[in-house]
């Protein structure tokens, strides 16, 4: 991994923004691929899909729409070990977002004047479930607890078709994701990945007697060319974020362990070769313990060849620092995905980090305790969004929806300052759209 060594210089944060390592995801270029996609789809509903199945995953699905009991052969076909692992993962996500859940709040601004927030679930929601190089059932998860929690009426699932898959469930998503779906009690899930997953959820499409009626929202994580139709279709549809490649960093000081955080920042490696595992750190020796402990643990891991090229790219790095405090201003400049604080007192430092999708306290709680089963949701900004955005939750499928409800009295008591402000914005039927109600109907 490279080293980028701050010790003794002070910053800007635009300083920091550009010089810490960031993955190259260029959504611009990947909209050129994008575009046709989307447009084929619109144009030709299910035939598109099926061609672009063909072309893109390497399988013609049989329907688009998983059939029912296709869901429960691969439920049925489920080991049970991962069976009884995603139920834990399924009720701690449950319990987590339940406590998310919003109460409708009323305001009596004055007397006979209320305010309410309302809080409504979007109707249909198009969940997205990745199936390109990796399978991430967990990633079901994640997406429909907060979506059921919510209330979302209406909600599918999409993830490609494997090709790999035989038997009753050939050329439909990945078996585990098939069963997880089942095992949440959703029931329509299509075989469809990437940019045309997006477009068949924005416009809707028929499939043969299948009618996939378009949603409101697409959430869920995705490579380059879901984030670009992500990013093309917005405003159609609304989107939860274009999430990029993952990114761990870790903020460590002396007292850490070298051995896990080489473990942990190899996890993250292994999602893609674009993703981003950064260590800071104000101690030189563990910077040069976690180096041997990645080179070592790095060959061995299975997926040593994708691992390795993400920790050599110019998006991972050792950044060192002069104490941490210098590391927290770096850590909240980069704003990661999945921060974890290794270092003593962890609980008191990462009560002062500002920008992380989620933060990880401790020796005991690794990225990969999210990704499955602590509880909290794994959809998380990326690229440094952190800053501005969080992660997937119940809130994401709701709208607060304000209910203004004012008896004659209330309006009466705060007309006069709505006319003085309709009148200094030069809007002078605003004002007049209130003194009217107080006219008699002679003076109309
Ligand atoms: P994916 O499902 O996002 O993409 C696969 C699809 O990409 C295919 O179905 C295909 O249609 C399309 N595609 C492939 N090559 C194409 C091309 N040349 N042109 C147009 N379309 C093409 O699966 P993936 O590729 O494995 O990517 C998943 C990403 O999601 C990874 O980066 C992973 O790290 C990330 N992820 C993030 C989270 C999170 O919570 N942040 C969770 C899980 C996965």
């Amino acid at each position: 991994m490279q080293r980028l060594d701050l010790r003794g210089r002070s910053l800007s944060l635009r300083e920091l923004r550009e010089g810490l390592p960031r993955a190259q995801f260029d959504v611009d270029a990947a909209l050129y691929s994008v575009e046709p996609i989307c447009a084929e789809v619109r144009a030709g509903g299910g035939d598109a899909l099926r061609d672009l199945a063909e072309r893109y995953d390497g399988v013609c699905p049989p329907r688009l729409r998983v059939p029912d009991e296709t869901l429960q052969v691969a439920l049925g076909a489920l080991d049970p070990d991962v069976r009884a692992a995603l139920e834990i993962s399924i009720a701690r996500a449950r319990m987590v977002h339940r406590d998310q859940a919003r109460r409708d709040t009323t305001t009596t601004v004055s007397d006979g004047g209320t305010v309410t927030e309302r809080w409504i679930p979007v109707d249909r929601v198009g969940l997205y479930v990745p199936g390109g190089r990796a399978v991430y059932p967990s990633s079901v998860v994640m997406n429909v607890v907060p979506a059921q929690i919510a209330g979302v009426g209406s909600l599918a699932v999409a993830s490609p078709p494997q090709k790999e898959n035989t038997g009753a469930l050939a050329g439909y998503p990945h078996p585990t994701v098939l069963a997880a779906c089942a095992l949440l009690g959703v029931d329509e899930v299509y075989a469809m990945g990437g940019a045309q997953a997006i477009a068949g959820f924005a416009y809707g499409f028929t499939d043969g007697a299948d009618v996939c009626e378009p949603v409101s929202l697409v959430t869920g994580p995705g490579n380059i060319y879901v984030a670009a139709a992500k990013r093309l279709l917005k405003g159609r549809i609304g989107i939860d974020a274009e999430a990029g490649p993952t990114e761990i960093a870790v903020l460590a000081d002396a007292s850490a362990d070298p051995e896990l955080v080489a473990a942990d920042l190899i996890s993250q490696a292994e999602h893609d070769p674009l993703a981003a595992s950064v260590l800071v750190t104000d101690s030189p020796e563990l910077a040069d313990a976690v180096s041997l402990a990645v080179e070592r643990r790095a060959a061995a891991t299975k997926h040593s060849e994708r691992v390795c090229e993400a920790l050599r790219g110019p998006q991972s790095a050792i950044v060192l620092v002069d104490d941490i405090e210098q590391g927290l201003a770096v850590v909240n400049a980069y704003a990661a995905e999945h921060l974890e604080v290794m270092t003593r007192d962890a609980a008191s430092v990462a009560a002062q980090v500002r920008n992380a999708g989620a933060i990880f306290v401790g020796s005991f709680a690794p990225v990969s305790l999210g990704d499955y089963a602590a509880g909290s949701n794994h959809v998380l900004p990326t690229g440094g969004c952190a800053c501005h955005s969080s992660g997937l939750s119940v809130q994401s499928f709701l709208r607060g929806v304000h209910v203004v409800d004012y008896t004659e009295a209330a309006l009466a008591e705060v007309a006069p300052y709505v006319v003085t402000l309709a009148q200094a914005e030069d809007l002078p039927a605003h004002g007049e759209a209130v003194t009217a109600r107080f006219e008699s109907v002679g003076e109309r």
